[in-house]
């Protein structure tokens, strides 16, 4: 295994045991659930928008280390961004894992990189994009 697998398997462990933004929000502006039954996962999402910012983000669930760790850096690279700029970067995630495209990540998104290697597991990709769709979808819910 190579060292930066090693460095890898820290970020998304460090992500796993100490969730960013894990909780609820009280009467948010938009709630959204996903799920992911071929593993267990399940992910529910608490956004407070302040115009087309994201002001606040929560999110509650559980399930394997990957999808968990997975929301932890979403709602940590996404708080206090413009949705344009979520959109952006969830097109990035999802293109890295769905279709194996380089992504070009700025510096302060760089712990994404750590799950690029779950794009060899197509049973685990559903758990590492889970937290994005389910973002996609409230980001939608919100511009109603
Ligand atoms: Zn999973």
């Amino acid at each position: 295994m190579s060292l930066s697998d090693e460095l890898y398997k820290e970020v998304i462990l460090d992500h796993y045991e100490n969730p960013r933004n894990f909780g609820t929000i009280e009467n948010p502006d938009v709630k959204e659930a996903g799920a992911n039954p071929l593993c267990g996962d399940e992910l529910e999402l608490f956004i407070n928008f302040d115009g087309d910012k994201i002001k606040e983000i929560k999110f509650h669930g559980k399930g394997c280390s990957i999808s968990q760790a997975s929301a932890s850096m979403m709602t940590d690279v996404v708080t206090g961004k413009g949705t344009d700029y979520a959109k952006d970067v969830i097109n990035q995630f999802k293109g890295m894992i769905v279709e194996d495209k380089e992504p070009n990540f700025s510096e302060d998104l760089e712990d994404l990189e750590s799950l690029n290697g779950v794009k060899k597991y197509p049973v685990r990709v559903k758990c590492a994009v889970l937290a994005w769709n389910t973002l996609e979808k409230a980001i939608k819910e919100s511009e109603k």
